[in-house]
This record gives structure tokens, C-alpha cells and sequence, in this order.
């Protein structure tokens, strides 16, 4: 059998590849050199750029291209061919993005959202917030792939539960209370397992990545040989209870010492009773209690990080709100880190994430925007 007779029997992988390579790299090549990419001769590449053009999800360039004394019209992905949404919710806020297939915003919306008031009643809340949004963008919802919502709490493997969200003060909760009423593919995952995977698809790197999310509820995601790893009980990633404290500080999730409370934008407003603005500002002017209490803070934080890079030994990087604040102590950090840690000569393993705005409600429309791709 020649390569491509197998080609032609696994015929939506070829498809899916040649969708992905276009995706990647926004057709930068000839379609030589994109039959050689994908290991197939030219007619069978033809034959399947045929089917994505009538399909709509690929389309000629305006661009031309030299290929090698010849002349040749561009090819990429039609990126708005379908859209994803993702949904992130907290206790009292509600956002909302569609993306495009290369997980560029198309909308953006954010609202009051009293999670504890609508407990009973969620899913049409939910669901009627999902209507409006699509109906104030005009967005067509024949394109839509589905919906996938981000929440902060454990999410259960079958996706019918919500195990553990301490933030939102619920243990074992239905998802068809949340979600039921979506008439769209709907999925769910937990928030910063969501940004992590935003941050690792932009990026476009090779390789592993730990993300640490810095919110009131600290958490992250672990990205292992480009797939998410989701580990047995998709608990992966909960770096906010790795402890860092015996003993120490309480944590949402009922013990002591987590990373969660020492390096949540929670610890400032406990502690200090300020805004997490007037804190950074004390910090900058020296301000004693402030300055202690941020040091403590970075020193937790690098507990953390040097525990996740001996277990992973791979880039941490740092997202979510408290990690704004913090890029002009990197140099500080890293310090801690380095104090911390035997092995490294330098901390550039502690990055800041790329994608700052509105990443874990990107993150969740990743999911369906993957699955499109991967299965073209
Ligand atoms: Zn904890």
C-alpha cells in the first residue's frame, strides 16, 4: 500500500492536518511544500484543499507568493468559518467571549452576575444570558461550535459535577442546574486549567508549561509535550493548595498553609483592608506594613513556583490579576526563586503570561475551537 492509499483511508486526518498546518501558519508556503508538510502527493492534496474551499473553512489570498520563480496565490483557514463561546463566571461578575478559530475576540461582554441569588434558578439565567449576548452581537449561531463555561472549582471527569468550588460555596453540585438549558454542545472546565491552555496555544511553543494563576483563587494548569495533562482525577495544576506553610495561614479548601492564601489578592484586602491599587501604590513608596506584607507574599510565591519546577521542570507561568501587579518585581522574585532552588543558575524560568486580557473566558472557547481542528 503506497502512502497514499493510507493517506486516502484516514482521510479526515489529512484534512485536519492540512487545516492545522494553514491555522499555524497562516499559509506561508507553496502547496509543494505543504504536500511535503503533510506527506501526501499532490493530487491528494488537491483533492482535499477542493473539499475545505467548498466547505468554506479555507479560502484563496489576496497575498501572492513566490515559490521558487513562480508566482502562486495564498492560501489560509476562513477564521470566522465558526466561532466558539467561552463563559467565565465568579460569585458576583459573568463574562463572555466568542472567538474566531484562531482564538482571536470577536465579543466581549461582562455583567453583575449574584451567583448565590440565582442558585436555585442558574440554568435559565445562564442561558438567557448566552441568548442575549448572541443576539446583541449579531453573530450567526449556525457557526457556533458550542459553548464551553469556565468555573472556579473542580470540575468531575463525567462532567456532571461540579465537586468543589469553595469561591462560590458549593460541594457536589449538579451541572444540568448550571448548564442544563443551553441548547448548544456545552462542556465545562475549571478556570485557570482554561487560561493555561489560552496562554499555551498563543504562545505557540513546543513543549511543556506549568501556568500558575494568580486570582482569589489561585490555580493553573500543566501543559506536558503540547496536551493539556489532566492527570487522574483532573485535579492537575491545583497549585493553590500545594503547601507552603505548615500550619500556616487558613485556606478555602479547609487546611492551613496552602499557596492560596499567602498570594491571593484576597491576602491584601484580609490583612490590610485596602484595595489591591492603594497597596501596590504603598508598596512603591515604601510604606513598612505594606512592603512586609508583599514580601512575605513573593517568598510564599516562590515556595511554590521552586516546588512546581522540581516536580515538572519546565517555564511557570504566572497569569490572573495579582500577576499584573507583579511584573515590575520580577527581578525580586526570581531572587526568591533562586535562593530556593539548587539546581538553576538563573529564574527566566518564571515568566509573565502573554495574553492578558480576557484569557480564561478565551481559554474555555479554546476548547471547542481545538476539538474543530483537531477533527476537520
Ligand atoms: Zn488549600
Amino acid at each position: 500500500m503506497t502512502i497514499d492509499q493510507t493517506v486516502q483511508q484516514n482521510h479526515l486526518s489529512v484534512r485536519s492536518r492540512i487545516y492545522r498546518i494553514l491555522s499555524d501558519t497562516e499559509g506561508t508556503f507553496s502547496k509543494k511544500e505543504l504536500a511535503e508538510m503533510c506527506g501526501i502527493s499532490m493530487p491528494t492534496l488537491h483533492q482535499n484543499l477542493k473539499e475545505l474551499i467548498d466547505a468554506g473553512l479555507i479560502s484563496y489570498t489576496d497575498e501572492w507568493q513566490h515559490t521558487g520563480g513562480r508566482r502562486a496565490r495564498g492560501l489560509d483557514i476562513v477564521p470566522d468559518a465558526r466561532f466558539s463561546v467561552g463563559i467565565f463566571f465568579n460569585k458576583n461578575t459573568f463574562r463572555i467571549v466568542a472567538a474566531d478559530l484562531r482564538l482571536r475576540e470577536m465579543a466581549y461582554d461582562s455583567m453583575p452576575f449574584d451567583f448565590d441569588s440565582c442558585l436555585e434558578g442558574t440554568a435559565p439565567k445562564v442561558s438567557n444570558l448566552l441568548e442575549q449576548f448572541l443576539v446583541n452581537t449579531s453573530l450567526d449561531s449556525s457557526r457556533l461550535l458550542g459553548v464551553c463555561v469556565a468555573v472556579p472549582g473542580l470540575i468531575s471527569k463525567d462532567q456532571t459535577t461540579i465537586e468543589f468550588a469553595p469561591t462560590l460555596g458549593i460541594r457536589d453540585f449538579p451541572l444540568s442546574r448550571l448548564l442544563g438549558d443551553i441548547p448548544y454542545p456545552v462542556h465545562i472546565v475549571n478556570d485557570a486549567t482554561a487560561s493555561g491552555r489560552a496562554e499555551h496555544f498563543m504562545r505557540k511553543q513546543n513543549g511543556n508549561m506549568a501556568y500558575l494563576s494568580l486570582e482569589n483563587g489561585v490555580g493553573g494548569a500543566v501543559v506536558i509535550n503540547d496536551s493539556p495533562y489532566d492527570g487522574d482525577h483532573s485535579r492537575s495544576g491545583e497549585f493553590g493548595h500545594i503547601c507552603v506553610e505548615p500550619g500556616g495561614l487558613p485556606c478555602s479548601c479547609g487546611k492551613l498553609g496552602c499557596l492560596e492564601p499567602y498570594c491571593s489578592p484576597n491576602r491584601i484586602k484580609t490583612s490590610l483592608g485596602i484595595s489591591i491599587d492603594d497597596f501596590f501604590k504603598n508598596v512603591e513608596e515604601h510604606d513598612p506594613v505594606s512592603i512586609s506584607l508583599f514580601f512575605d507574599m513573593l517568598r510564599h510565591l516562590a515556595i511554590g513556583i521552586n516546588s512546581i519546577r522540581m516536580t515538572l521542570d519546565c517555564d511557570v507561568v504566572l497569569g490572573g490579576f495579582l500577576s499584573e501587579y507583579l511584573v515590575p518585581y520580577l527581578d525580586i522574585l526570581r531572587n526568591y526563586v533562586l535562593a530556593g532552588n539548587p539546581f538553576e543558575e538563573n529564574a527566566d524560568f518564571v515568566q509573565f503570561s502573554t495574553l492578558r486580557k480576557h484569557i480564561t473566558p478565551l481559554g474555555a472557547a479554546l476548547y471547542y475551537i481545538r476539538r474543530f481542528v483537531e477533527n476537520v
